[in-house]
């Protein structure tokens, strides 16, 4: 059977590498199969009981190579101090799910890729891997990079969303951010891209799904993201729960051995999704746990998360010969080589101490950044000329279930407990904001239920204010894992709250905060401004009220198409024409069509808008025609037409006209962030070369064909005023 080694000589320190290899030829099988075993230790250092008894007499054994959830100096220190008692003393690795920061709670990952701005990305998870490095964790189970259309899948909070060249890039950024300049340095942890392959794609948008798609595809859309955590050195992979066209991934030897460790040689390990070994039973793949270790071993999932399949059946398949030996020297040896990378051989316990721990904790430049990165992921999706609130305004209202939700802003996927205390909530914000004016309160209802009792308080207080802000969406657990919605309508009673609170006649603006994107016709039909405010973190309440306050012009843009309704989804803004043209609202498509709604949706990839306008203008194309390795350059102006100073999203598209395989009528391929003062212009040029306008053909290859190609070029996937057509020849 071939090992994928080819990644070794590439990529592995020679130094190193033969640390590792003399560690290896030291270790028993038993002890080999140990550092395959990862545990999930919640309560390992409380009171002794059956099963965190078992986990310590398992670590001092050797039979556990890593743990999840054991976090904080002191604790993790107690646990490694048991893995050294072990007869090679190899160190554990200490992981987590660091998803949106640690400490620091940043927005969560798709509002934060509504800012577009990689740094940003970049910087939050940099902050987030250095308090848990200092927390003594070694290991994010982050980025997740599945690729994600469907908002009924509650886990799309935790991505970069539909697009993947976005999401090629969210992915490098997050990768660079965790790991840092080096796996060694005090600052980084080793990221995990996950979840390996198509997790997002799961059917109906229903948690855990089957996921069938072309392979096309799946290499066109779904991988793009896995291959750029390679490029940018993750240091390892997460399977998934899911199968794709019949193959669980935890199983599944094409993406993980073909692809993963053969074609992109990936050099570091993969651990499987929590307990997907042996569920691999539960799909019908496997008989047992030890058929479903063997066929997960084969397959190339390297380090077991809780199943206990590895422990429990892989010394017995090697021992009669169902197993090659190699198979399991590759898999230790990929995760040992990574101890030796982060430096645990020469300090098992990584610089941490509580006094720093302490000193990390509370330094005060990451509530700046989560601060910015909060104001920078809001989309603005409705401006009657409400907003900014003037600043003559005396009286503002808070009114619904999140108004003074401490809780919610943070999300789900948090580091718990979450500190509360650290978290301003939108009153707050207005408070601490609005200079002068003052704030009041109710909530009106709650999130989810049927009860109408506190809506009268509410009214009286609309009726004292110059101006309404609704705090309403979903709660901290109505998005993430598990967590898909057949209904993504406004829960409860919040938009029969907004109804009568309309009807007051007062100025209405609707903050909108929760995991996924909403339907929300009825409130973008009854507010006068609608603010997209996801779920942004600590800094919450300060990041909204600097929106609403014209302290922050809003420059969010969407990273996942919003519905008009659930019946309509899937609905991405790259979309292939059907051969029947339709009339639809004065525009003829070339796509099925429904009698009853529209294909437009509510709000399309890209969309956002700002307290200032931009106009796009003067396109021009440096040549019509280019081939080889030449490249066109695409330049116009764009200005700020507005009174306020403002950044723009600029977005280049481009359709492939013929193709081998029939192309979307738009893809995203370029973007530029930047700020411009009132009435200043900038020049923008895009270089735009075959790389750009390749894609996978039938044969699965990246190839780009001779013809036309339309570009546009707008502020959002709808409205890109400038057009033109370049030729590769
Ligand atoms: C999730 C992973 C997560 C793991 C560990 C699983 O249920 O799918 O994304 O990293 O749990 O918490």
């Amino acid at each position: 059977m071939a090992v994928a080694t080819a990644g070794y000589a590439q990529s592995y320190d020679p130094v190193l590498l033969k640390k590792t290899n003399a560690l290896l030829a030291k270790m028993t099988l038993e002890e080999k199969i140990g550092q395959l075993n990862q545990y999930s230790g919640k309560d390992v250092t409380g009171p002794v009981n059956a099963q965190n008894k078992t986990q310590k007499e398992d670590i001092r054994n050797g039979l556990v190579g890593s743990m999840l959830n054991v976090k904080g100096v002191k604790d993790t220190r107690e646990i490694q101090e048991l893995a050294l008692q072990s007869r090679l003393k190899i160190p554990l690795l200490f992981s987590l799910d660091v998803i949106h920061g640690y400490k620091t709670v940043f927005p969560i990952p798709l509002a934060e890729t509504a800012s577009w701005d990689t740094e940003l990305m970049e910087q939050s998870a940099h902050i987030a891997a250095k308090e848990a490095a200092a927390s003594g964790i070694h290991w994010t189970f982050a980025p997740m990079v599945d690729i994600a259309k469907d908002p009924r899948w509650g886990r799309v909070m935790e991505g970069a969303g539909e697009d993947t060249y976005l999401g090629v890039l969210a992915a490098k950024a997050r990768v660079k951010g965790f790991q840092g300049a080096k796996l060694g340095g005090t600052d980084a942890v080793m990221a995990c891209a996950k979840h390996f392959a198509a997790y997002g794609a799961a059917i109906a948008g229903r948690d855990y799904n089957a996921v069938d798609m072309s392979l096309h595809q799946l290499w066109q859309d779904y991988l793009p993201p896995f291959k750029a955590a390679v490029d940018a050195g993750a240091a390892t992979f997460m399977n998934s729960f899911n199968t794709l066209n019949g193959i669980p991934a935890t199983g599944n030897k094409y993406l993980q051995r073909d692809i993963l460790k053969g074609q992109w040689k990936f050099s570091g390990f993969v651990v499987s999704d929590w307990g997907s070994i042996g569920e691999m039973v539960n799909h019908g793949f496997a008989n047992n746990d030890t058929i479903a270790a063997l066929k997960a071993i084969t397959a190339g999932s390297d380090m077991d998360m809780e199943s206990k399949a590895y422990l429990a059946g892989l010394a017995s398949l090697v021992k009669n010969g169902k197993v090659n030996i190699a198979l399991v020297d590759d898999a230790v040896r990929r995760i040992l080589y990574k101890k030796f990378e982060l430096g645990l051989f020469d300090d098992p316990f990584r610089f941490c101490n509580e006094a720093r721990e302490q000193q990390v904790m509370n330094d005060a430049s990451h509530v700046a950044i989560a601060l910015k990165a909060a104001e920078r992921s809001i989309v603005l999706l409705k401006n009657n000329q409400v907003l900014p609130l003037s600043s003559g305004t005396k009286t503002i209202a808070v009114i619904g279930p999140l108004a003074q939700s401490r809780r919610d802003m943070a999300g789900s996927w948090t580091v718990n407990p979450v500190d509360t205390n650290l978290i301003v909530t939108l009153y707050q914000g207005l408070k601490n904001n609005a200079a002068g004016a003052t704030v009041l309160t109710a909530n009106g209802c709650v999130v989810n239920g049927g009860d109408k009792n506190g809506f009268e308080e509410a009214l009286s207080v609309a009726a004292k204010a110059d101006v309404v802000v609704m705090a309403i969406g979903e709660t901290w657990d109505m998005s993430g894992e598990a967590k898909s919605r057949s209904d993504i309508r406004m829960p409860g009673l919040q938009q029969q709250l907004l109804a009568a609170v309309k009807a007051t006649g007062k100025p209405l603006v609707a903050v909108v905060m929760a995991g996924r994107p909403l339907v929300m016709d009825t409130v973008v039909a009854q507010a006068d401004a609608v603010v997209y405010a996801w779920w942004l973190g600590n800094e919450a309440g300060n990041a909204i009220a600097n929106v609403l306050l014209g302290k922050y012009n809003p420059s969010g843009k969407l990273p996942m198409t919003f519905p008009r309704n659930v019946g309509q989804i899937p609905v991405t803004y790259k979309q292939q024409n059907t051969g029947r043209p339709v009339t639809n609202e004065n525009n003829v498509v070339y796509r099925s069509a429904y009698i009853d709604v529209t294909n437009r949706p509510a709000f399309a990839f890209g969309y956002g808008l700002s307290y200032t306008t931009f106009s796009y203008s003067g396109l021009q194309v440096s040549k019509p025609a280019f081939s080889g390795n030449d490249s066109v350059v695409v330049s116009f102006t764009l200005t700020n037409t507005g009174k306020y100073a403002g950044e723009e999203v600029a977005q280049l598209y481009i359709r492939d006209k013929v193709s081998d395989i029939v192309r979307p009528v738009k893809e995203l391929t370029g973007f530029k962030k930047l700020m411009l003062q009132p009435g200043a212009q900038q020049t923008i040029r895009f270089t735009i070369n075959k790389e750009k306008l390749a894609y996978y053909n039938s044969d699965l290859k990246k190839i780009t064909e001779a013809g036309d190609f339309e570009v546009m070029i707008g502020g959002s996937s709808d409205n890109t005023p400038l057009k033109t057509t370049i030729r590769f020849q």
